[in-house]
């Protein structure tokens, strides 16, 4: 039949491959089951926006560069009892805040779970249909650094400006005495009241006179993220810190219960019939 010769490729130029893939089959179901034009025209169409959806997510995943197994539900709330889980789980949504380009900045001491929180956040906003980068904040001011060289910086930032959600992890990192940071408060000012940061920071705002050129410039840049931000402290003890000494502990525990277990089993091979008697006496003598 000269359609159903013709009609891979109308699909194929129309750029339909879910349809392209289905239509046959569908078709064949379609008369089977007596569906109207209209039916089978819908179902093909509901395929192709569902596999588009699907095709888009793992898309923006791939490109979110986010560390893998880092989610909320591998996240132990208990460890952090400050923070409000339910409050997570709506930054998660991210609705209100990435809909207005507003900021979410995570403080504390090293091991605490900054990185796990925000790379969890990032995933579920992708899940969400955001696009979102994930990178260590020295990296990101690398390439700037490098665009700025090549005189590239505008089109470089404007590049970044397609993420709805940049995650810089380890902000606290930058050192002005190494690099050149002044790209980074540009990277700031470029997304002020226009797209999200999530910045993690094991450093409090008055230590940032380290990563910044200068004093006008830590300011500014501080005034520009906290302006529309929520900042969550996270000052625990070290997740990591707790987690090794539970195993620590654990194994302690093992080796104990184990020379327990060997003192045990060597004193009843050595076991004298006579002391057993003694034993018993001492329990009788003891109710
Ligand atoms: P930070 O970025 O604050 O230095 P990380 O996020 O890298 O800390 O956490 C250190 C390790 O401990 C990671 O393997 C992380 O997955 C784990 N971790 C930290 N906090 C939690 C938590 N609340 N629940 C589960 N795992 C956690
Ligand atoms: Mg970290």
């Amino acid at each position: 039949m000269k359609e159903a010769a013709v009609l891979p490729m109308l699909l194929k130029q129309l750029r339909l491959p879910t349809m392209s893939r289905l239509w046959k089959e569908m078709n064949t179901e379609a008369v089977e089951q007596g569906w109207t034009p209209t039916r089978y025209l819908k179902a093909l169409c509901e395929h192709e926006l569902s596999d588009r959806d699907n095709r888009k997510l793992a898309r923006y995943m791939a490109e979110s560069q986010l560390p893998r197994g880092k989610t909320l539900e591998t996240f132990d709330f208990r460890a952090i009892p400050s923070l409000n889980k339910s409050r997570i789980t709506a930054f998660a949504s991210g609705d209100v805040w990435i809909k207005s380009g507003k900021n979410l900045l995570i403080f504390g001491p090293s091991g605490v779970g900054k990185t796990h929180l925000a790379a969890a956040i990032g995933e579920k906003l992708v899940e969400a249909g955001y696009r979102v980068l994930f990178s260590r904040t020295t990296e990101v001011v690398q390439k700037l650094q490098v665009a700025k060289r090549e005189c590239n910086l505008v089109s470089a930032l404007e590049k970044l400006n397609k993420y709805d959600c940049l995650i810089l992890d380890d902000m606290g990192y930058v050192q002005k005495d190494q690099t050149e940071t002044s790209v980074l408060f540009e990277l700031i000012s470029e997304r002020y009241e226009n797209k999200s940061l999530l910045i993690t920071c094991n450093q409090t705002f008055d230590e940032w006179d380290k990563i910044f050129m200068d004093k006008a410039m830590t300011i500014a840049a501080v005034d520009r993220l906290v302006h529309h931000a929520t900042i969550l402290e996270l000052n625990v003890e070290s997740y990591r810190k707790r987690a090794a000494l539970k195993a620590t502990k654990l194994q302690k525990e093992e080796v104990e219960q184990n020379q327990r277990a060997s003192s045990l089993t060597s004193a009843a091979g050595n076991a004298d019939p006579a002391s057993d008697v003694l034993e018993e006496e001492a329990n009788q003598a003891h109710v």
